[in-house]
């Protein structure tokens, strides 16, 4: 069952590039396995997934041990900077960096484990206040990591019609940041949509879509 989810979802971001006239190959499926036990995630890997999502440190560590290395592993939740030590050289992407602190941190153990982290700036484009609660410039000039574009977590909504204004803003937004010509920035990612609006992410330019739910189901965390 989970290879059918996986191959429809893939079928559906298909599609959607070509309503929109894209390449699919510019889009990749993000298989979010959080709260998923690691037999699913082999399930997901020998349907063909290769991009794992996790929002937990701890739970990355975990399965990062007991899966395949071709395995690219995303952090796409709330990292406490406490924590970055643990996952530095083991994730491909970071894509929850929300301030500068953060961002250094990062950036000091990069050069600790002698890697280099690719990240994305998150923004909240939904939100009334400042699009950025960060500057990407004084981001870019950390050493060991790469600006590799943005991200968003839209809201939830009935009709993913409603999220097409956040992902139009967020891909205006890269385009902004692009024509800067910012040293080490890149604009090359835009990470957005989930399961409830992948398919409008998409044809709206997202290149990583986020999908757990379309893909492994409901999650259950009563028993944790
Ligand atoms: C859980 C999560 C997702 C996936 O959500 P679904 O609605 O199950 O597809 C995507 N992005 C982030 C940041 C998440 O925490």
């Amino acid at each position: 069952m989970l290879k059918e989810n996986y191959e429809e979802v893939q079928k559906k971001i298909t599609e959607a590039c070509k309503r929109a006239g894209r390449n699919p190959k510019e889009v990749t499926l993000i298989a979010v396995s959080k709260t998923k036990p690691v037999p699913m995630l082999e399930e997901a890997y020998e349907a063909g997934a290769r991009d794992f999502g996790e929002n937990k440190v701890q739970e990355i560590m975990d399965k990062y041990d007991q899966l395949p290395s071709d395995i690219q592993w995303h952090m796409i939740g709330h990292l406490q900077r406490n924590k970055v030590k643990y996952i530095a050289g083991k994730v491909a992407l970071i894509h929850s960096v929300d301030s500068l602190r953060l961002a250094k941190t990062i950036s000091e153990e990069a050069v600790k484990h002698n890697c280099e982290i690719p990240i994305l700036i998150e923004v909240n484009v939904a939100g009334e206040e400042s699009k950025f609660g960060v500057s990407v410039e004084e981001i870019a000039k950390l050493p060991a990591i790469h600006v590799e574009g943005l991200m968003t977590i839209a809201p939830y909504v009935e009709d993913p019609e409603e999220n097409r204004p956040v992902f139009r803003k967020l891909k205006e937004l890269s385009v902004d940041i692009a024509a800067k010509n910012i040293n080490n920035v890149r604009m090359a990612i835009l990470s957005m949509g989930m399961t409830g609006d992948y398919e409008v992410a998409v044809e709206e330019g997202a290149t990583l879509v986020r999908v757990g739910t379309g893909v492994f189901g409901e999650r259950d965390y009563s028993k944790r």
